[in-house]
């Protein structure tokens, strides 16, 4: 039976959040927005107090052991006060964690997941370098075998939390004639600690969204890395690579879904307070129109990361509906921030409302983890035959209650 009523857990987990970031957190962003900086024990300390940082995981690793429409809802929950606190649930819960869990052995999930899960370490997620995005058989990191540990050599770049997390997965070349051929069989994964000798990060310059947030580049300059930080087998970097892509989507859909309804409950408060000819703005037919939008596009995208997370929870292979689910809000959220500066008007140009910030901050998302074209590409492949998905050897573990 498909059913759209959360929990009573999930409800009071929406219900905290909502709680601690009408706290906490939302007194606060537009500062941090301008300081370009957040206050790590405020957002980060308050995520791992109330379990966030490990929700999906399970409670034998240190989580919460909650089910997948959970982290949907923590997404959905923080981008409603701000991208920067989902983007850390996007790379250390989708893109890290569960690709730990799902992936990594008994010891790295001892070593790693552990601490990762109870909120004491923060991890990223490092594909991305100066040369090459979409196309990620473009990248020039390489890790060399010597004895019991690779020799890691590259510089990561647009890499959230580049500078603040503890912990990186980070893809790799470990066959240079598979590297010649772009033949992406010949790339692996690897856990880096950022306190392994040889490792420098630093911010992106001039970002000019998601300001409170983190995001920089990393250099490996011939950083050893233990034999046992690889994870999974050797040539299987590519797959867990676009594996951990699957999470890590499922978080940014939800995101986005968070963002458009707070443009959405901006604009109707905005819209009941200010007038023109007369009347409150809300009773233009033309303001109407984009608050509309912005609810159907608020529901549409709900069902959908709904839908993905109820995929994940029953052990259904779900990269084409997570991809929709990502490309729809995104799209959408963009949209959505464009239209709430413009029913707030000149004052939606100044950064005393918050529509402003959606808007920059709304943006990232049309790009990384797939840009708006890469997903176009996906869905028409997968509808004229292109591509198909074939079984992975590991899968994410399904929703046991
Ligand atoms: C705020 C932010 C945070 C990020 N965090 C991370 C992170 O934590 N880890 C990480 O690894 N990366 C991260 N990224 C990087 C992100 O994943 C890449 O920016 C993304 O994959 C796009 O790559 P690119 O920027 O190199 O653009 P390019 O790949 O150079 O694309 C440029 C343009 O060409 C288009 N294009 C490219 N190929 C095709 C094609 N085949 N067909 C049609 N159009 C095409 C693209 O859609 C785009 O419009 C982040 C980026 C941002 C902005």
């Amino acid at each position: 039976m498909i059913g759209f009523d959360l929990t009573d857990e999930q409800q009071l987990l929406e219900q905290t959040i909502r709680e601690w970031v009408s706290r906490d957190i939302l007194p606060n962003i537009r500062a941090w927005d301008r300081a370009h900086g957040f206050d790590r024990e405020r957002v980060v300390g308050g995520m791992r107090d109330l379990g966030l940082l490990g929700v999906s995981v399970p409670q034998e690793y240190g989580g919460a052991g909650m089910d997948y429409t959970a982290l949907g809802i923590v997404s959905e929950e923080l981008e409603y006060a701000d991208t920067s606190l989902r983007v850390v649930m996007s790379v250390h819960m989708g893109l890290n964690c569960l690709t730990l869990l799902t992936w990594g052995t008994e010891d790295q999930k001892q070593r790693y997941l552990v601490p990762q899960a109870q909120g004491k370490k923060l991890s990223g997620y490092g594909l991305t370098e100066p040369g090459a995005g979409s196309d990620a058989r473009a990248i020039q990191t390489t890790a060399t075998r010597h004895g019991d540990t690779y020799i890691l050599n590259g510089e990561k770049s647009w890499i959230s939390l580049a500078d603040v997390a503890d912990n990186f997965l980070v893809v790799a070349w470990t066959d240079l004639e598979k590297k010649q051929q772009r033949d992406p069989s010949g790339l692996s994964m690897f856990i880096v600690e950022r306190a392994f000798k040889g490792f420098s990060s630093g911010p992106m310059k001039e970002k000019w969204g998601i300001l409170a947030g983190n995001t920089g580049w990393f250099a490996m300059d011939a950083v050893e890395v233990p034999a046992a930080n690889l994870v999974g087998q050797p040539g299987e970097g590519f797959k867990i690579a676009m594996f951990a892509l699957d999470q890590g989507r499922f978080t940014v859909a939800a995101g986005a879904t968070g963002l458009i309804r707070a443009c959405r409950d901006a604009c109707v408060t905005y819209a009941k307070a200010r007038h023109a000819f007369g009347v409150e703005i809300g009773h233009h037919q033309l303001v109407k129109a984009m608050i509309a939008q912005m609810e159907s596009d608020y529901q549409a995208s709900r069902l959908l990361w709904l839908r993905s997370g109820w995929m994940k929870n029953t052990g259904q292979r779900n990269t084409k509906e997570t991809g929709l689910a990502k490309w729809f809000a995104t799209v959408a959220s963009e949209r959505a921030a464009g239209d709430a500066v413009q029913v707030h008007g000149a004052n939606g140009y100044s950064d005393e409302y918050p529509v402003g910030r959606f808007y920059r901050n709304c943006k990232g998302a049309v790009i990384y983890e797939g840009t708006r074209e890469i997903h176009t590409l996906m869905q028409a492949d997968y509808l004229l035959g292109y591509r198909v998905d074939r079984p992975t050897r590991c899968e994410l573990p399904s929703y046991k209650g």
